[in-house]
């Protein structure tokens, strides 16, 4: 079988170390734990940097044969139709913009695609549904999301619904990382919530139908590239998928 090929869709990395000749440079950039991830799992990973003009996201996706969309800043609250509150973190519109593009482009074009924290949250806005900015302040009885421990470790539990593509692949119950502090909250049309920690955060959603498209809240790519076993067998799956579309 020929290796799928998988686009990451990329960030934007604003210099602000090193020599200051350098301050304010923009980087196109993807975290490698995405590519190691990826290719240890038996994918070809590529990049796939913002472009201004959205109307090139479909050209920027042919030829391959999944999306993979990577976590990142907090999403701009105006694509979802609120303003910023106090606790909102540094955003960054055009990226977001370039994710909505990817995100259409790759549904049109029947593309599986495999959201990642910010990248699961995108999928929701691109379809329709709503963010909490800030989960401390909007939902204070959740438990801490932005771990203070290393990126490979676990720190909380979620509950899979039973017959979801998830469960299929991790079970009904695993434990994952956790690194953010904006959370799903209204969800789009057309989605399941298929995992969920026992504060009530979302922590992965499907969208209904033949269409693969999968959120999830957490960072598998850091556990599966110190190869914890659920998360390398999470990257097979969506490898499985890709490669026979
Ligand atoms: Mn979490």
């Amino acid at each position: 079988m020929r290796k799928p090929k998988i686009g990451i869709a990329a960030n934007i990395l604003i210099m602000d170390k090193g020599p200051e000749m350098l301050f304010g440079l923009y980087r196109a950039y993807v975290n490698n734990d995405y590519i190691e991830s990826l290719e240890k799992n038996g994918c070809i990973p590529v990049m796939l940097p913002v472009l201004h003009n959205t109307d090139d996201a479909r050209v920027q996706l042919e030829g391959l044969d999944g999306l993979l969309l990577s976590g990142g800043y907090d999403i701009d609250p105006l694509l979802y139709g609120e303003m910023p509150r106090n606790e909102l973190g540094f955003t960054m519109n055009e990226v977001d913009c370039h994710y909505i593009a990817l995100i259409k482009a790759a549904d049109e074009m029947g593309l599986p695609i495999f959201g990642i924290c910010k990248g699961m949250q995108m999928l929701n806005v691109a379809f329709g549904g709503t963010v909490y900015q800030d989960l401390h302040s909007q939902k204070p009885d959740s438990y801490q999301h932005t771990q203070n421990a290393p990126r490979y470790s676990a720190s909380h539990s979620v509950t899979i619904t039973e017959g979801s593509f998830l469960a299929g692949v991790l079970g009904t119950k695993v434990m994952v990382n956790s690194f953010h502090h904006q959370a799903v909250k209204d969800v789009a049309k057309g989605f399941h919530v298929t995992a969920s920690s026992e504060d009530g955060v979302v922590e992965a959603i499907e969208k209904a139908g033949n269409h693969f498209v999968l959120g999830v809240q957490w960072h598998p790519e850091m556990m599966a590239k110190f190869d914890n076993e659920d998360m390398a067998r999470l990257f097979q799956a969506f490898a499985k998928i890709c490669g026979r579309s």
